[in-house]
């Protein structure tokens, strides 16, 4: 069997693992990423409408400053987030961003007089009395106080992997795509790299590694309908999980996006909004002003979207053979500024609606987005549970986002904590020995390997990988959506509990070795079903609503009870995961308060 050996092992090459690598190959240690596809094709790519620093450049963003992002964060979080997390953030992401620009992001930069935004219907240009000329410009996004989301037209994600790319091609960080880790080789108390299947010939290969980096993304495809792509379904949450000491943070904390488009659930970006789009319903009406009246369609993303939801509830939404809808609509912002500034919305809309967003209403509707919750790390990065493990971008929980993370300050996280992480990685290996336990790496490889045989043997009246996962879809969308109540829940943990033990007795009809999607998805889907207990049986047993997690029999936020974070681990064997709880912050900058939108009963500390 192959085996590979670096100092650093990173699980993903996405913008988070990548950076991490960078950091490490400048410090002359090796680097591997893996990835699932190749590199630039990893989900960042995907991101559109910017990443926050408090850079206050444009008119818009005059008076901004870390504080003031700061502020934004913990109110967006609904105070769930680490305090001293997002200060570290905060401050970091001015720096990071001209970092960026300096290895080549060709940011939008400022242009006078450019500074238009939308009150009331009518168009205003805020004039300022010095705008910044040719520095890097920024937009508005939900729930902040500033125009601070930094940004390339609506395809930042791709601009900055590209850019990320290059730079870690140039410090001879070696990425192999085409691979998928499905296993963590640990003993218990240390990781030692991973059991990694080549998606191509199905054979196994050992990586050996004196610390090894989770960075693998969100798992939004435990959902139906997600705007996230279809590799995004946890494979590194699993595998951190499967290990029995290392608990994942905050599962039940999911985010909605209020713009998917329907029926493809395909995302548009909250930067149409920030721009100046609204929201209109069935009648064309603006309806959000109705509910929120100062930040209407700015709020944070789950208030709007939970608006949004009811607004449909109530009858006003739009029917269609897919479902209920509301329209996005940017008409207003004109054709220049449509085919310059959101000119991936303009692709996607021709080319998966076939409508010309310039002239006609977008169908758009809550779809799931984002996962606040991910492998629990510390400050440094380092995973709970095992030494030389560590997590950072969207399957961390780092945890910077609390219950609900503001649009524009994930992908700035995935490059902050990747400086941040990747320098305490440097440090950390700088100070390791190697010390590998063969008998160790032997076991976890025989146990894989085992897997593999079992599935490849069970052919008849074996259950179906893939009826399964649409089961959990049917449980998870039905329980664990929105608006969570005791009854739902608790159905949804009691079907998933079931479902789990079905995906225990997987078999496969196809049983090829080599490229045999059906092998792969029977690998993780009850490492699967286990993430989707995790949301579901976490969100039953928080019995308050705070940021993405509303509960319809709990409305109040509980700061006297609930100002913690849930981590979940799974002993092997167990039926459920174990759930603990920590402080959600030690240090209090902003002491719990209202976010001054989506106002809702708080019961204090
Ligand atoms: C459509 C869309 C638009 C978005 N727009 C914005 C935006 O404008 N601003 C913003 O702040 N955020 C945005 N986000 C969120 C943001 O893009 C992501 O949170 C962020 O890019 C995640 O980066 P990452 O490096 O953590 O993970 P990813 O970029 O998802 O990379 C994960 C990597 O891990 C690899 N991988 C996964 N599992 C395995 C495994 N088992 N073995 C080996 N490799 C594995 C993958 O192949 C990939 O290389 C958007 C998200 C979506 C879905």
């Amino acid at each position: 069997m192959q085996t590979i050996y670096s100092d650093l092992l990173s699980i993903g090459a996405g913008l988070a693992g990548e950076r991490v690598a960078i950091e490490a190959a400048a410090a002359g240690f090796d680097a591997v990423c893996l990835s699932i596809v190749p590199a630039r094709r990893s989900h960042s790519s995907a991101a559109q409408g910017g990443m926050q620093a408090a850079l206050g450049n444009c008119a818009m963003g005059e008076g901004d400053c870390p504080d003031v992002h700061f502020a934004d964060t913990v109110k967006g979080s609904d105070w769930g987030c680490d305090q001293e997390v997002a200060r570290l953030f905060v401050n970091t992401a001015p720096i990071v961003m001209r970092e960026l620009a300096a290895w080549g992001v060709p940011w939008n930069r400022v242009v006078p007089g450019e500074s238009k935004y939308f009150k009331g219907g009518k168009e205003f240009t805020k004039v300022e009395q010095k705008e910044k000329e040719g520095l890097i410009t920024a937009r508005a996004f939900g729930g902040t106080a500033k125009w601070r989301t930094c940004y390339t037209s609506d395809g930042t994600g791709h601009t900055v992997l590209y850019t990320m790319d290059n730079r870690a091609a140039q410090l001879g960080v070696v990425v192999h795509d085409r691979v998928e880790a499905i296993s963590l080789i640990h003993d218990g108390a240390r990781c030692m790299g991973a059991v990694v299947r080549c998606l191509k010939t199905g054979e196994l290969r050992v990586y050996i590694a004196k610390a090894t980096l989770i960075a693998s993304g969100g798992f939004g495809r435990i959902y139906r309908e997600s705007t996230n792509a279809v590799i995004n379904d946890g494979g590194g949450h699993v595998i951190a999980l499967d290990t029995g000491v290392v608990p994942l943070g905050n599962m039940e904390a999911v985010q909605f996006h209020p713009t998917g488009i329907v029926p493809t659930d395909i995302l548009v970006t909250e930067g149409c909004r920030g721009d100046g789009g609204t929201l209109l319903d069935v009648n064309e009406n603006r309806f959000m002003p109705e509910y929120e009246p100062d930040k209407a369609e700015l709020a944070s993303r789950d208030v709007v979207s939970r608006w949004m939801t009811v607004h449909m509830q109530k009858g006003f939404g739009v029917k269609s053979p897919y479902g209920d809808h509301l329209w996005l609509d940017i008409r207003h912002l004109g054709i220049d500024h449509i085919r310059t500034k959101l000119r991936e919305v303009d692709e996607i809309c021709k080319s998966f609606l076939g409508i010309d967003p310039a002239y006609q209403l977008i169908p758009v509707r809550p779809t799931q987005h984002y996962s606040m919750g991910g492998v629990r790390t510390n400050r440094d990065g380092a995973a709970y549970g095992l030494a030389g493990l560590f997590s950072a971008g969207e399957s961390a929980c780092w945890d910077m986002h609390g219950f609900n993370r503001l649009g524009g300050n994930s992908l700035a996280e995935t490059v902050v904590a990747g400086n941040i992480i990747g320098k305490k990685v440097v440090e950390y290996l700088k100070g390791c020995e190697a010390v590998f336990n063969s008998r160790v790496v032997d076991d976890a490889v025989a146990k894989q390997t085992g897997r593999i045989a079992a599935f490849r043997n069970r052919t008849n009246g074996a259950e179906s990988a893939y009826a399964v996962r649409e089961a959990m879809f049917d449980a998870i969308m039905k329980g664990a959506g929105i608006f969570r109540n005791d009854k739902d829940l608790s159905e949804c943990v009691a079907t998933l509990q079931a479902l789990h033990e079905r995906a225990g007795r997987v078999g496969l009809k196809s049983n090829g070795l080599g490229p045999n999607p059906e092998m792969t998805l029977a690998l993780k889907i009850q490492g699967m079903v286990k993430l989707a207990l995790c949301v579901a049986y976490g969100a039953l047993k928080r019995t308050e609503s705070r940021g993405s997690h509303t509960r319809e029999d709990y409305p109040e936020r509980n700061d006297r009870d609930w100002l913690n974070r849930t981590l979940a681990t799974w002993p092997e064997g167990a039926p459920l995961p174990e759930l603990a709880y920590e402080p959600a912050t030690k240090v209090f900058e902003i002491p719990p308060g209202d976010r001054g939108y989506g106002g809702g009963k708080i019961i204090s500390a």
